[in-house]
């Protein structure tokens, strides 16, 4: 091998570019746009995957945002709510434009998701990002400037030097928020709009701006379709679009409401219908700041009004008490929703909820019941309780949680032998049993499941010796656990399966290494994120002891790819499957492979019920050259691994190969 005379440059330059990054991030440029590209150019040339160039500068520290106008006002749009609506509306345009002699505008219509954000304009002097500045109310917003430049999709520079004011909206996207903010399911629209103002900027990398309109630049748009164009050739995320007419517009519509709005990764309330010839919306004006010729097409709201009926405080296993609201049952979206999670008790103070409160509803992409606000209040707030619900110990505050001090409290304990169960999957061993274990005092923690003896269960009510031996089977029956499924069935804060696969994934493979990784290190990893690097670092300490008694006890986790046969193997399972996914999951770990959960290009095996199938993922799949087998494949190739014959070569499974040993 050649050394390389570049190495000592690559160091000089990430370094420069990351000082230069870093001040011009803060508004503070120490050198002309000019040099600054020419070594960021240099760099990319030598070490075009170097961390330097991908870094997005150091914090801005803010402490007020300032107010900006916008050079033209961001209105906002009419509603409709049915077809009716949308009918009278084309009709109406029609008729307008008719009078200045165009041709029906419902026959060229502009269809885009409506999605549900925060406004945002971007302004660009030759192609450079000079400003960014919040809807407010249309002609005044907030200049948030140094937050944008970290949102996803906001580049700092256009692959064009022109000078544009693009319009979009700032989303947090499903995926991003399990990754950026776990363990909340407050509506993403709020945690878009909360994190994109805040003055430390954390939180904005996991936030994407997709745009929809651009003003200036260099060129003339004749369509509004022409205009999309052009955002996606300037490398900008746009929503999806498409050109129709009035009757497309409502097939749209039906399809989005049945099924595709529930399959995306981001909110929409509707859909935006405009007319494609931007000379007809110019001729059609605007009434009351809102254009003539555009609607917002909403979806049927999936928020009703119901009245709050009692609000309970209930502990959970990590100890933490949520407040949940018993609501008079109301329908919505085909479901009867009587309980809602209030989440935390800053929550309740911030919603000033109490018993007899109207409140509205949702069900917010169909799955859980939120509790949007309080519309009208009938009686007191609620009273914070300052004793645990279930053991009467003293309640004290953790962030925005409240949480039970009592280390023995019962909800505590039971929540935590549960989850330990659960995540294992111990049959015979119910929630009653535990309950049962528990209040006898035979179990404080898992580690003592494993003292347990056929006497000590046997011994409990309604319990005999049949039982008591299943159950000691059953767990024993489940070591050596792996480490991710050890980590998971803990049951700490933020720290699920997915969690503890993804720390084995980047290296964290045995025990030690994953107690011994800082919070910093942790959030490097791709797919972690500050918020719960911090609270693994912190649970894994809380909870140190109680792991040692496990150890101890025989528990002693493995490393999943600790010479298995399936190591440095990847499987993803989809569609039906003749047994569970979970199960041929387990397999998987079990022989040291790994799971993924989508196609990637990594992805060596994908397990599906026709290999030959044309769906997406199959194709895809085929396009990175993964294999795709049905589940008697799978089956064969871990009958191999289970003789020790699959090599690191043996891709003819099923094929009366696999057993060449
Ligand atoms: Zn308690």
């Amino acid at each position: 091998m050649a050394p390389r005379p570049s190495a000592d440059r690559v160091v000089e330059l990430a370094e420069l570019v990351r000082t230069y990054k870093d001040a011009y991030y803060n508004g503070q440029p120490l050198v002309t746009d000019a040099a600054y590209d020419a070594l960021e150019d240099e760099l990319r040339a030598l070490d075009p995957e170097n961390a330097a160039l991908k870094s997005v500068g150091a914090p801005v520290v803010v402490t007020e945002w300032e107010k900006a106008r916008h050079a033209i006002p961001m209105g906002s749009l009419n509603k409709v709510v049915n077809e009716a609506e949308l009918r009278q509306w084309a009709a109406r345009c029609d008729q307008l434009g008719a009078e200045s002699s165009l041709a029906p505008i419902s026959n060229d219509l502009l269809v885009t998701e409506k999605l549900d954000g925060l406004s945002l304009a971007v302004n660009y002097e030759r192609g450079r990002l000079v400003d960014a500045i919040t809807r407010g109310d249309g002609h005044v917003g907030e200049r948030i400037t140094a937050n944008a430049r970290r949102m996803k999709g906001v580049p700092a520079r256009l692959p064009e030097p022109i000078t544009v004011s693009i319009r979009g909206e700032i989303i947090l996207k499903l995926s991003d928020m399990k990754i950026g903010f776990p363990g909340t399911d407050a509506p993403p629209r709020n945690r878009a709009a909360g994190t994109s103002k805040r003055y430390d900027g954390a939180g904005c990398e996991h936030l994407t701006v997709m745009f929809y309109d651009l003003e200036g630049g260099d060129t003339e748009y004749a369509t509004e379709r022409e205009k999309y164009v052009r955002l996606l050739q300037l490398g900008l995320i746009v929503p999806p679009f498409e050109v129709t007419d009035l009757e497309g517009a409502l097939r749209i519509h039906a399809d989005y409401a049945s099924n595709k709005r529930a399959a995306l990764d981001y909110e929409i309330d509707g859909l935006v219908v405009r007319a494609n010839d931007l000379r007809a919306q110019q001729l059609l004006g605007e009434l009351g700041d809102r254009p003539r010729a555009a609607v917002a097409f909403k979806f049927p709201s999936l928020a009703k009004i119901s009245r709050v009926v009692a609000i309970a405080w209930e502990t959970g296993p990590t100890g933490r008490v949520t407040p949940i609201a018993n609501v008079e049952p109301v329908e919505i979206g085909g479901a009867t929703v009587q309980f809602v999670s209030l989440h935390n008790v800053s929550n309740v103070d911030r919603l000033g909820i109490g018993v007899g409160d109207e409140v509205l509803v949702s069900r917010r992409n169909d799955v859980i019941p939120y509790l949007e606000e309080v519309v009208v209040k009938h009686g007191p707030s609620v009273t914070v309780p300052t004793e645990c619900a279930a053991c009467g110990g003293e309640l004290g505050r953790r962030g925005e949680y409240l949480v039970c001090t009592n280390r023995e409290c019962r909800a505590i304990v039971e929540g935590r032998i549960r989850r330990w169960v659960g995540t294992q999957d111990i049959l015979e061993l119910g929630d009653k049993l535990i309950a049962q274990l528990v209040e006898a005092k035979l179990v404080r923690e898992p580690a003592d499941l494993y003292r347990l003896t056929v006497e000590d269960i046997a011994g409990l009510e309604r319990r005999g010796t049949l039982v008591a031996t299943k159950v000691l089977a059953n767990l024993r029956a489940k070591l050596p656990l792996t480490l991710p499924v050890f980590l998971a069935s803990l049951g700490m804060d933020d720290f699920a399966l997915e969690t503890a696969k993804l720390l084995v994934a980047n290296g964290y493979d045995t025990l030690e290494k994953v107690q011994a990784a800082s919070a910093e290190e942790l959030a490097a990893l791709k797919g972690m994120g500050a918020i719960k690097a911090k609270s693994v670092v912190s649970g894994l300490a809380s909870r140190a002891e109680e792991i040692q008694r496990l150890l101890d006890a025989g528990v002693v986790p493995v490393a999943p790819s600790a010479g298995g046969a399936l190591s440095g193997k990847s499987f993803c399972f989809t569609g039906t499957l003749p047994r569970p996914r979970k199960e041929y999951e387990e397999l998987v770990v079990k022989h040291g492979g790994t799971v993924l959960s989508g196609v990637t290009k990594d992805l060596g095996y994908l397990v599906m019920s026709d290999p030959t199938s044309a769906s997406t993922k199959a194709e895809k799949a085929r396009k990175y050259g993964t294999q795709c087998i049905d589940a008697a494949a799978f089956m064969a190739l871990i009958e191999a691994a289970d003789r020790g014959a699959v090599g690191d070569g043996a891709p003819a499974v099923g094929e009366g190969t696999a057993g060449a040993d």
